[in-house]
């Protein structure tokens, strides 16, 4: 017998409760209609760097036995376990910069910001290593206006429709006949930024700079000289937002970047929402 009188694992039946899950959202901001989240689901499929540990969500109560109901406990409660880099996420400065931030130390007004996509694909199309270019950010401040301070940037290269391929396609390396990763990077084939695009985004103060690909950098280039200008210029990474970024407009949205609050961090697994009218 349990004292609230719901019947174990069942869902509680109160007349009010279903009511107001049939009302219409909360209106959180006026004119807002667009809600979309970047955030690919983090589970097997999530894909990590060469070598990065992947996803486990491991439900121990219910690991005894099937039903939930005969488990040990009256609830679950997993334990998930994972890289820092892998599927949506965040690249902390101190991932490429000793006395650069930590994930936790990413200050709130850095993580919710206006944001200005710049598109590539066409680029991309010819050229799977493409690197973003300073022209790139020069055709788009002459179409919507200079990158401004505190913005964050995104790079719609397109590659995120590559992602739910799997590993082969969107990284451009093999996997092992076992499954694990061939950690031989210089199979790894994406488009990123190039050094002197980073140099213009830390000239122009953004907050953070991401993409729809695995790393900052192209998959060709092995020195990181993406990740390095901007990680060591206080502009942290955004890197694998998922395919909604092909539908966002270029400008007029807004953005906010939640990753966990990991002390020490150089990195993190992030929720990022997005809200436009
Ligand atoms: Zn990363």
């Amino acid at each position: 017998m349990v004292a609230t009188g719901v019947e174990r694992g069942k869902r509680s039946h109160f007349p009010e409760v279903e009511m107001s899950a049939a009302a219409d959202p909360i209106e959180l901001t006026d004119g807002v209609k667009n809600f979309v989240d970047l955030s690919w689901p983090l589970d097997a499929s999530t894909i990590f760097w060469p070598g990065g540990e992947g996803f486990q969500l491991c439900m121990q109560c219910c690991s005894c036995c099937d039903d939930r109901n005969n488990s040990k406990y009256d609830y679950a409660a997993g334990v998930i376990t994972c890289a820092e880099h892998g599927g949506t996420h965040v690249d902390a400065c101190f991932h490429f910069c000793a006395d650069g931030k930590t994930v936790e130390q990413i200050p709130i007004k850095t993580l919710i910001a206006k944001l200005k996509i710049i598109d590539v694909i066409d680029k991309v199309v010819v050229d799977r290593n493409y690197a973003i270019t300073v022209e790139d950010i020069h055709l788009f401040e002459n179409n919507y206006g200079e990158l401004n301070q505190n913005d964050i940037v995104l790079i719609r290269t397109g590659f995120c429709k590559n992602y739910q391929l799997g590993a082969k396609e969107y990284l451009g390396f093999d996997e092992k006949v076992d499954g694990e990763y061939d950690i031989n990077t210089s199979k790894l084939s994406f488009p990123g930024i190039s050094m002197p695009a980073a140099e213009y985004f830390v000239h122009r103060r953004v907050a953070a700079v991401g993409l729809d690909t695995a790393s900052l950098d192209p998959g060709n280039n092995k020195y990181f000289d993406a990740h390095r200008v901007l990680l060591t210029n206080d502009v942290y990474g955004i890197e694998n937002v998922n395919d909604k970024i092909l539908a966002l407009p270029c400008t007029g949205a807004n953005i906010i970047v939640a990753p966990l609050k990991i002390t020490g961090g150089s990195g993190s697994p992030a929720r990022i929402f997005v809200y436009y009218s």
